[in-house]
């Protein structure tokens, strides 16, 4: 089974995509990953991206879809695949739809807000590399790292205009995508507020209800 996660940012499909990859035994494609490999392994490819991802662009789109197609000419696909990250964008879709045959588009939803404060509220010890979120998880101690004391720092990036600007850039892009999978008929709606658990599980119960 082939199959693409969505959803905006912060809405967890990361680790679904990796859950889901271990409980099916299909390799998992993170686009992100991958540019992020080839930028720390100085690779040709990572040279070529590192400009754009630096500066919060996007990688163009023929570069993306060679280098996922490109990875999955390599990969024993036999039994399927998992996308994240990918497509991002419907001429993405459209391109990778050339090559290889979706089967399923599982999006996960949540709204603006969680978003914002699922971003804006992250805060992490820079000391022991404990996570928290000031909305979700606070600290027992304002400020305060709960296992080593360290006082919390944000990350540059996680903040309210970063998280407005990545949320912009979902609403352009993937919506079209979503809608391209929907009108196939292969898209799966699953509820991102819930806990990942409970995520994990309508996933994997509605991909067997299609099977
Ligand atoms: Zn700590």
């Amino acid at each position: 089974m082939n199959i693409v996660i969505l959803g905006s940012p912060a809405s967890g499909k990361g680790t679904q995509a990796s859950k889901l990859s271990k409980e099916l035994e299909i390799p998992n494609i993170s686009i992100g990953n991958i540019f992020r490999e080839n930028i720390e392994l100085n690779t040709q490819l990572g040279k070529l991206v590192k400009p754009y991802i630096t500066k919060g662009k996007l990688v163009p789109d023929e570069i993306t879809t060679r280098v996922v197609i490109e990875k999955l000419s390599e990969l024993n696909i036999n039994s399927g695949f998992i996308l994240d990250g990918f497509p991002r964008n419907l001429a993405q879709a459209k391109a990778f739809q050339q090559y290889y045959n979706i089967d399923k588009a599982i999006l996960i939803e949540i709204d603006d807000e969680t978003v914002m404060r699922r971003i804006s509220g992250r805060r992490i010890c820079p000391n022991c590399g404990a996570i928290y979120n000031i909305y979700y998880e606070p600290p027992k101690y304002e400020n305060r790292c709960d296992i080593c004391g360290h006082p919390l720092i944000r990350r540059k990036d996680d903040n309210e205009q970063t998280a407005m600007k990545r949320l912009k850039d979902y609403k352009e892009n993937t919506l079209p995508v979503i809608e391209f999978y929907d009108e196939k008929g292969i898209l799966i709606r699953v509820n991102g507020l819930n806990s990942p658990d409970e995520i994990f599980d309508e996933i994997t119960k509605s991909l067997t209800r299609v099977r």
